[in-house]
């Protein structure tokens, strides 16, 4: 089962023990994400997958719930990765595929995280969960606590559309609207949590929630037969699949499942949120607060990701890059696919297509280079948003 040891500190190395709950490093000047750790050297192979169900599941070692009982799970994950179809006169001679996680419970990637990280809660006794979100990240909450039977509370900026309110509540959770963006719903709740004992799952400022994205990871090795691609294009808002992603291929690669050949990792932030590409391109090692106001990608609404300096390393590490791309770029590349390739992909996932198509003109994309895009959630939740015609 679970070959969970521990949980590292990433920045002062501090050890913590998995066992009890965990937020964020507990060293007062220091406050990083925590890093689970496993037992890698086991010589586990991969021929455990076999006949394993098709979702994340299947990498269980891999994932933080000791006792299987406890998992909460509708199907999360084993997305498709579908190749650009008509649209391939774009790609320009590259092979270029989307990883389209549009088809998860709730609608988006969020529900990996959030099924592993209200998983360990339930195995830690904890009943009462909460988090801010920009959206997505409260349905995908607000289903899995229903389905494991724990309370969900949820805040959310009011300018969210209402499909994302809707479903909080028809799951049946507690919805608090925020006049604000994700870092205002994020200062309220810490006030509220304190008093009333909620634990809270806000991104990167609780372990598991990485772990369950991480399974991308696993599944790009496993879906490419454990070759990964050149290039990786990731839209950013709190970057915990940018880094869960890494953090899977160095498990991968201690378990011998592959070599040390990496993809270049790219950002694509929101023009209203770019903070992590100027502090990219400006050579910093942490990102300055940067909110612009309303965009369609909800998602990429996070004025300063807690794990910033991390975002920042793994960009850096893998010799990649950081690029903005506007509301209306998405907008018109959602449309173009959805006419084209008969995919409704978010405004978030949209966006690389026109970040790629960017820095393929620039030539940072070079001939002949494998390229993933991954489309993290389904455009049905923001139609309200999209002039339709
Ligand atoms: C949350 C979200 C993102 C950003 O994910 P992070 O892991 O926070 O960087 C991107 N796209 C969609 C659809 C999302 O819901
Ligand atoms: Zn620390």
């Amino acid at each position: 089962m679970s070959l969970l040891v521990n949980l590292k500190c990433p920045e002062c190395g501090t050890i913590h023990n998995a066992r009890v709950i965990n937020t964020v490093c507990i060293n007062e000047n220091c406050r990083s994400t925590l890093f689970a750790q496993y037992n890698l050297t086991g010589g586990v192979s991969k021929s455990v997958l076999q006949n394993r169900p098709a979702t994340m599941w299947r990498y269980k070692e891999f994932l933080p719930v000791i006792d299987e009982k406890y998992i909460v799970t509708l199907g999360e994950g084993f997305t498709p990765i579908i190749p650009v179809g008509n649209l391939k006169q774009f790609t320009l001679g590259n092979e270029v595929f989307w990883k389209d996680e549009s088809g998860n419970p709730t609608g988006s990637f969020k529900a990996r995280g959030i099924s592993a990280a209200v998983s360990k809660a339930k195995e830690l006794g904890i009943q009462t969960i909460a988090t801010p979100t920009a959206g997505n990240a409260g349905g995908a909450l607000a289903a899995y606590a229903a389905r494991g039977g724990m309370k969900a509370i949820v805040y959310m900026p009011k300018q969210t559309p209402k499909v994302f309110k809707d479903e909080c509540r028809l799951y049946g959770a507690e919805l608090v609207e925020v006049d604000g963006n994700i870092s205002d719903c994020g200062k309220l709740i810490n006030e509220h949590a304190l008093l009333n004992n909620w634990f809270q799952v806000s991104t990167l400022k609780e372990p598991y929630r990485l772990e369950g994205k991480k399974t991308m990871g696993y599944e790009i090795a496993e879906q490419f037969n454990w070759q990964l691609p050149d290039v990786i294009f990731y839209p950013t808002g709190g970057g915990t699949g940018l880094i869960g992603i890494w953090k899977a291929f160095d498990e991968m690669e201690q378990l011998e499942w592959i070599d040390s050949k990496r993809p270049r990792m790219v950002a694509v932030q929101s023009q209203s949120c770019d903070g992590i590409v100027k502090a990219f391109h400006a050579g910093q090692y942490v990102s300055e607060f940067a909110d612009g106001g309303f965009t369609i990608a909800n998602g990429l609404r996070v004025p300063k990701p807690y794990a910033d300096k991390v975002i920042l390393k793994v960009l850096r590490e893998s010799k990649g890059t950081a690029i903005t791309i506007s509301d209306e770029e998405m907008s018109v590349a959602l449309k173009e696919i959805a006419r084209n390739e008969g995919m409704l992909i978010a405004p978030e996932g949209a966006s690389l297509w026109q970040a790629y198509k960017k820095l393929k003109a620039s030539q940072w994309v070079k001939p002949g280079e494998k390229v993933l895009l991954i489309n993290t959630g389904s455009g049905y939740k923001y139609l309200e948003n999209i002039i339709v015609q």
